[in-house]
C-alpha cells in the first residue's frame, strides 16, 4: 500500500499527515514544534497511540530527517519505498501559480522568490521541499499553494483603491488565503447538492482562529475577504480585520509605536482576544458572554457583523447563492455563531433550520422551503493536497 505525506510547514513548526492510497486513511499524524529553539516537541500519533520526545531540533531540514527516522523506528513506515510522493502547503503563490504543482529546481526558487509576501513560511516550506529531495530522490514533492484558488479573483475585486504603479512595481494586490479549505468544502457542497461545480454559486465561510469568506461562482473563487495579507476582512480570533489606515496612524502617534509593533497589535493581540480581552478561542469567549461578561458579548457581536457584511457583499456580487457553507473549528462547532450569521436574512431566501443547525456534523443546516442552502462542511485542506499530490504526481495507487 502506497503512502503520501500532506506536510504544512510554519516558521518554526512541521506539521504532517500520512494518508494511505487508495483508502485515503489517515495512519499516522502530528507535528515538530519549536524549531530553532531549545527543547523542541516531537509529537507522532497513530494507531491510536501517541508517540512523544523532546530534543534540540535546530532547523527543518534536521526536522525532516528526525520525521522519517522516527517513522521508521516506530514501524509506521517499513521501508522509503512505501511513500509514493509528498504534498506541500505553501502559503504564498502570488500570481505565479495557478493551480498545485510538480516542485523542481525553478518552482523552489520561484517560491524562495515569493518569501517577501510571506516571510515567515515560504522559506520554511522551500527548506522541507528541498529536504525531502533529498532523502527521497525521485519521489514526486507536489505545492499546494494556500493562494491558487484565488487567482481566478477578476481585478476589479483584487485591486485596492491606491495608485496602479504599485500593483505594477511590487505586485501591490489581494490574494487571499485558505483557498485550499475553500476550494475543498465548495466542491463537497456541489456534490452533496447532487451538482456540478460549475452548476452553483456558493459563499464558503472559513471560520477558526483565522477566518475568510469566499464568493466561489461556477467553481472559481472571484472574491475573498483576506487580502494582501491575513489580516484583511473579517474579524477573527487575534486578527483586526479591515479597519481604517489613518485610524492606525493616529493610534501609533497617541501610543507612540511604530508599524511593526502597530502590525503585531493588528495580527495578534486584536480581534476576539483584542476586544473582548478574555481569549482569542471562540469557546472562552461564548462562555464568558453566557456568564454575563459585556466584553465578550459585544467582541462576539462585532465578529458576526463582520461575517454578515461579507455574506451580503457577496450574495450581491453572485446575484444570489445557491448555498452558503461554514467550515474551520467555530463554523464547523459553533451552532449559535452560524444562527446568528444568517439571522433575518430571510428576504434574501435564508432560513436556518434550528434543530438541524444544533445537530448536524455534516450536511444541510437550511429549513427544505430556503431558497439558499445552508451546510455545514468539516473541512480538510490535508486530503485536498493528497489528491493533488496523486493528481500531479501521476501516483497509481
Ligand atoms: P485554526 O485556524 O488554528 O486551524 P481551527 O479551525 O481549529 O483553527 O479553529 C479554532 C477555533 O474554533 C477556536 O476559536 C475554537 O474556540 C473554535 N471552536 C472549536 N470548537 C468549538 C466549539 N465547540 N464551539 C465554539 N467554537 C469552537
Amino acid at each position: 500500500m502506497s503512502k503520501i505525506f500532506a506536510l504544512n510547514a510554519g516558521s518554526s513548526s512541521l506539521k504532517f499527515s500520512i494518508f494511505e492510497i487508495p483508502s485515503e486513511e489517515v495512519v499516522a499524524s502530528g507535528l515538530i514544534d519549536r524549531i530553532g529553539l531549545n527543547d523542541s516537541n516531537v509529537v507522532i500519533k497513530y494507531n491510536g497511540e501517541k508517540f512523544t520526545d523532546v530534543k534540540d531540533v535546530p532547523d527543518h531540514d534536521v526536522a525532516t530527517k528526525i520525521l522519517l527516522e522516527k517513522l521508521k523506528t516506530l514501524g509506521i513506515i517499513k521501508n522509503f519505498d512505501e511513500i509514493a510522493g509528498t504534498g506541500h502547503r505553501v502559503v504564498a503563490g502570488g500570481e505565479v501559480f495557478k493551480d498545485s504543482l510538480l516542485i523542481g529546481e525553478d518552482e523552489l526558487n520561484q517560491i524562495d522568490a515569493l518569501s517577501e509576501y510571506a516571510p515567515l513560511h515560504n522559506p520554511a516550506e522551500v527548506k522541507v521541499i528541498r529536504a525531502f529531495h533529498k532523502l527521497l530522490p525521485g519521489k514526486p514533492a507536489v505545492g499546494v499553494f494556500d493562494t491558487s484558488f484565488h487567482t481566478t479573483m477578476p481585478a476589479e475585486n483584487y485591486l485596492y483603491g491606491v495608485p496602479y504603479e504599485y500593483y505594477e512595481k511590487y505586485g501591490a494586490r489581494k490574494y487571499g488565503a485558505h483557498g485550499t479549505s475553500h476550494k475543498y468544502v465548495s466542491l463537497r457542497c456541489a456534490e452533496l447538492m447532487g451538482k456540478k461545480p460549475e452548476e452553483v454559486n456558493i459563499i464558503t465561510c472559513h471560520v477558526g482562529n483565522g477566518a475568510s469568506i469566499t464568493a466561489v461562482k461556477k467553481g472559481k473563487s472571484i472574491d475573498t475577504s483576506m487580502g494582501f495579507t491575513p489580516v484583511a476582512g473579517v474579524v477573527m480570533g487575534t486578527r483586526s480585520g479591515d479597519v481604517d489606515p489613518s485610524m492606525l496612524a493616529y493610534i501609533m502617534e497617541k501610543e507612540h509605536i511604530d508599524m511593526t509593533e502597530m502590525l503585531h497589535i493588528l495580527n495578534n493581540e486584536s480581534g476576539l482576544k483584542g476586544l473582548s480581552g478574555v481569549s482569542s478561542d471562540m469557546r472562552d469567549v461564548e462562555e464568558a458572554m453566557a456568564k454575563g461578561n459585556k466584553r465578550a458579548k459585544i467582541a462576539l457581536d462585532v465578529y458576526i457583523s463582520a461575517v454578515r457584511r461579507y455574506v451580503g457583499s457577496y450574495l450581491a456580487e453572485l446575484n444570489g447563492a445557491d448555498a452558503i457553507v461554514f467550515t474551520a473549528g467555530v463554523g464547523e462547532n459553533s451552532a449559535p455563531f452560524r444562527e446568528q450569521v444568517l439571522a433575518d436574512m430571510e428576504n434574501l431566501g435564508i432560513k436556518i433550520d434550528k434543530e438541524r443547525n444544533e445537530s448536524t456534523k455534516e450536511g444541510l443546516i437550511s429549513t427544505d422551503d430556503s431558497r439558499v442552502k445552508v451546510y455545514v462542511i468539516p473541512t480538510d485542506e490535508e486530503l485536498m493536497i493528497v489528491r493533488d499530490t496523486v493528481r500531479l504526481g501521476h501516483i497509481n495507487a
